[in-house]
């Protein structure tokens, strides 16, 4: 059986190292990676590939920096001839990104049935690119994987248990990554050390509803900043933050580095006071090593981290951003909880699509 899996963006990268670990482990199951191309720069790609032993792309549509209509349209016209080329029995899709929808698509109207890892997520802000993104995957997808019970429950919401697809609990991929790199990463990285860093908060910026409009990324940075006097703040920061702080002459005096790979991005997080970001993943990942977390947002789809105490949404008021992170730095909670699935997501996937297409 032939699976194609569509990925381009980081994220993409860490949860499919996973899965692919484990469908390699089935002879019966041949898998084909094709890049989309939309996360293209060394740092914010090939490391990933090469540290996680990622299966190199069979091919790279190399689809960049284009407006979201044009780069969907053109990843759906890369995707197409693929399909129609390898006539895999399934294609499958990660997250919320553009190269989601565009592989979902391109495999629906070709009558080929699409597995979505990370289902039924929801942030109820259509504003964001990546709410639209999940919700017209989840609906034309055949398998949905969820990792929460909350997306099982937003699926029921919307009546997908009258649609022609598999709703199932898979847990979390991405915790199967955080649990299987962990030991390596304390072997391999040495970021700290190189960075001389001892009590540090780690903070990640890149959401376009942050970094798009000005007055929020200033006020961001302004608590940055003052936050900044009281503890080293580290960033890994994301190319399109780059590039806007440097043309807006954003000022910053925390520690800006470009972005790194997953072991050194494991250490920074174990190693943190806190995590103060407006990324999904890493939301989970301070969780998994144990870490409070300030999110950078109004909202998240990850709600059963603020309901447990884990996490607090700061959105991007500068006052609220400082007391949420006294705040969290000055928690304690217990962190034996099992929000995520047992640590064996990707197992649980591949068993159920090879008893499924079979
Ligand atoms: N990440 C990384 N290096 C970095 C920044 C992030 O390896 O410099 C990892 C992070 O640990 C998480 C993933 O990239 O696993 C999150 O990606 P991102 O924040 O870009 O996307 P999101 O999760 O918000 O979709």
């Amino acid at each position: 059986m032939k699976i194609l899996t569509i990925i381009g963006a980081r994220p993409q990268f860490i949860k499919a190292a996973s899965v692919s670990r484990e469908i390699a482990k089935h002879t019966s199951l041949e898998e084909l990676i094709i890049h989309t191309g939309q996360h293209f720069d060394e740092n914010m790609s090939e490391v990933f590939f090469n540290e996680m032993d990622i299966p190199e792309p069979k091919i790279n549509l190399g689809i960049a920096g284009q407006t979201h209509g044009m780069m969907t349209a053109n990843m759906i016209a890369g995707l197409e001839p693929v399909f129609m080329e390898h006539k895999p029995d399934l294609v499958l899709v990660y997250g919320d990104t553009n190269s989601t929808l565009a592989g979902a698509l391109a495999a629906v109207k070709l009558q080929i049935p699409i597995a979505h890892i990370e289902a039924g997520l929801r942030s109820f802000n259509l504003q964001m690119p990546e709410e639209i993104n999940r919700i017209l995957t989840d609906r034309i997808s055949k398998y949905l994987f969820c990792p929460t019970t909350t997306a099982i429950k937003n699926l029921d919401n919307e009546g997908f248990r009258n649609h022609d697809c598999d709703v199932i609990f898979s847990g979390d991929v991405m915790q199967d990554s955080a649990i299987y790199y962990n030991k390596i990463a304390d072997e391999k990285s040495t970021i700290l050390s190189k960075l001389g860093l001892k009590k540090y908060i780690l903070c990640t910026i890149h959401r376009a509803e942050n970094t798009d409009d000005l007055q929020r990324l200033e006020s961001i940075f302004e608590a940055i900043n003052t936050l900044n006097q009281e503890l080293d703040l580290v960033i890994p920061i994301h190319p399109r933050t780059r590039k806007i702080i440097e043309q807006k002459k954003i000022k910053c005096n925390a520690v800006l580095i470009d972005p790194v790979g997953y072991f050194d991005m494991i250490s920074l997080i174990k190693n943190s006071e806190l995590v103060i970001t407006d990324s999904g993943g890493l939301q989970k990942e301070a969780f998994f090593f144990k870490k409070c977390c300030v999110t950078l947002r109004e909202e998240t789809e990850w709600v059963e981290l603020v309901e447990e105490g884990f996490n607090m949404l700061a959105g991007f008021d500068k006052e609220n951003i400082i007391t949420s992170t006294h705040t969290m730095l000055n928690a304690h909670p217990d962190f034996n909880v099992n929000l995520y699935g047992n640590g064996h997501a990707s197992q649980h996937i591949v068993l159920h699509l090879l008893s499924v297409l079979n």
